[in-house]
């Protein structure tokens, strides 16, 4: 059975990165009735926090990843932490060690740093070069009475050809003799991130391990410590770097890089979901937009691409405005509700009469937006009764000579209204048109000016039952006094 992973280091901000993986993962596990386990991986101690991991899984289960083992959830192969299986790696490390396959190393980090410069300046790409290899029961005494504490090494085989057959870029090979004998437990004890992931992956029955092409260079250490463990190797799959549009690789440059920060913004889940899975799958066809049944009903690893995935914010927004449509206009408003706040438009609360009203807002503008926090820039009109006009063509309109009939005709009939709404709204503009036999747009052109300085935007009969009819006609004269 299948058997997934996805093992962040919870060590900052949950990177887009990150959601892809775990994403490409999710997917297999659920389109092959497998299992996904969820593992952290904090045996970098220090840049490691609780804080992150929590931030991590907050953010699979809003973008809906859920997992069948592993933290918070439990499962046969635990604990999921791997600061909790400290025990279980020392077990094998002292394996190793009896072996011969591993052994202590007490070089200082000047030593190491003297022998990297020597081998830079021979032009040699610098590696261990196993000077403790053949350390000697006295020289070993000597250096722990000096208070040296060991790191233990790998022991690297000399040529050795590492071959593997990955389930994206193919058969990758790799010589053993460009690695050196590399560190597998520091000196205080801590397994590194390369020994670890091989005892847990081989431990916990992962049967494909998916993860980000920078691990690339990895697997082939990972996969000298399987096959000295005489464990069983999985599946490798490495899913392409993610680039910005510029094809540097992503970074904060490029605009948002965290989960957290397209939440924000008001990004939908489902659409981060769509946009993500298109970062390096390629489905059969032209289709773009994809529910989750669907990505799952039509993913597979042979369509993941080799070449970067090109992160296009423009192509993100798209999506995201497709689902906003969709999106009801009480979840838009609230999604929005921080960024009017901030933009000074609304205060900390609101009652039941102000959040109806927003919401009617909310929805007036919803097509016109790509994610929540834009709706900021489109509600001025409805809060700001000071009307400027946007440029010269709109201040324009107004000098016809018309306009004076139109807005007495319309000013008339919304004043015998009982009910300012949609439809009776709808309805005196369809008289005024009718009465004054000028044709639509010379109706609704000047009364959009007259009331929002603008020449596009929602619909008339949407924004003056928002304003009401005191402020409509109130707006209405100061503009055209
Ligand atoms: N902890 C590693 C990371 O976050 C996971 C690598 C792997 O999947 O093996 O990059």
């Amino acid at each position: 059975h299948l058997r997934v992973r996805f093992a962040p280091s919870p060590t900052g901000p949950f990177h887009i990165g990150g959601a892809r993986s775990a994403l490409f993962n999710w997917l297999l596990a659920r389109k092959q009735g497998g299992k996904l386990i969820l593992r952290i991986e904090d045996t970098d101690l220090e840049r490691s926090s609780r804080e992150s991991e929590e931030n991590i899984k907050e953010a699979l289960r809003w973008l809906g990843l859920d997992w069948d083992e592993g933290i918070d959830k439990g499962g046969d192969f635990g604990p999921y932490r791997q600061t909790e299986r400290l025990t279980i790696y020392n077990d094998y490390t002292q394996k190793l060690l009896a072996a011969g396959m591993a052994y202590p190393c007490y070089c200082t980090e000047e030593e190491l740093e003297v022998e990297r410069q020597a081998m830079l300046d021979k032009g040699e790409t610098p590696r261990y070069t196993g000077r403790c290899l053949h350390l000697t029961q006295e020289e070993k005494a000597r250096f722990e009475a000096e208070g040296r504490k060991p790191v233990i090494r790998f022991r690297v085989p000399e040529n050795k050809q590492i071959v593997f057959k990955d389930m994206v870029r193919g058969t990758v090979s790799f010589d053993s003799n460009g690695i050196g004998d590399f560190v597998i437990v520091k000196s205080d004890g801590i397994p590194v991130y390369n020994y670890a992931v091989v005892l847990d992956d081989a431990l916990m029955n992962i049967t494909h391990v998916i993860r980000a092409e920078e691990h690339l260079s990895n697997t082939p250490r990972q996969i000298l410590i399987y096959e000295a463990l005489d464990l069983p190797l999985p599946q490798f799959g490495h899913i392409s770097l993610i680039l910005g549009k510029d094809r540097a690789k992503m970074s904060k440059r490029h605009g948002a890089t965290s989960v957290d920060q397209y939440r924000k913004l008001g990004y939908l889940p489902e659409a981060l979901v769509n946009f993500l899975a298109l970062l390096g799958w390629a489905p059969v066809g032209e289709q773009e937009i994809f529910s989750c049944s669907e990505l799952i009903e039509q993913f597979s690893m042979d369509r993941v691409a080799k070449n970067p995935a090109v992160f296009d914010v423009d192509k993100l927004n798209w999506i995201n405005a497709h689902y906003i449509k969709l999106a009801a206009p009480e979840a838009v408003m609230e999604l929005a509700l921080p960024h009017l706040q901030a933009a000074g438009y609304i205060g900390a609360t609101l009652n039941e009469e102000e959040r109806v009203w927003l919401i009617k807002v909310v929805a007036a503008v919803q097509e016109y937006i790509s994610y929540a926090a834009q709706v900021v820039d489109h509600v001025d009109i409805f809060f700001n009764d000071e009307v400027k006009f946007e440029n010269e063509e709109a201040a324009g309109i107004l000098k016809d000579p018309d306009i004076s009939k139109v807005m007495a005709a319309f000013r008339e009939k919304l004043m015998a209204l009982d009910v300012i709404d949609v439809p009776s709204v709808q309805a005196v503009l369809k008289a005024v048109v009718k009465e004054l036999k000028l044709g639509g747009k010379k109706v609704y052109m000047p009364i959009r000016v007259a009331l929002t300085g603008k020449m596009h935007g929602p619909e008339l009969f949407q924004i003056i039952p928002l304003l009401g009819r005191e402020r409509t006609l109130s707006r209405m004269e100061a503009t055209l006094a």
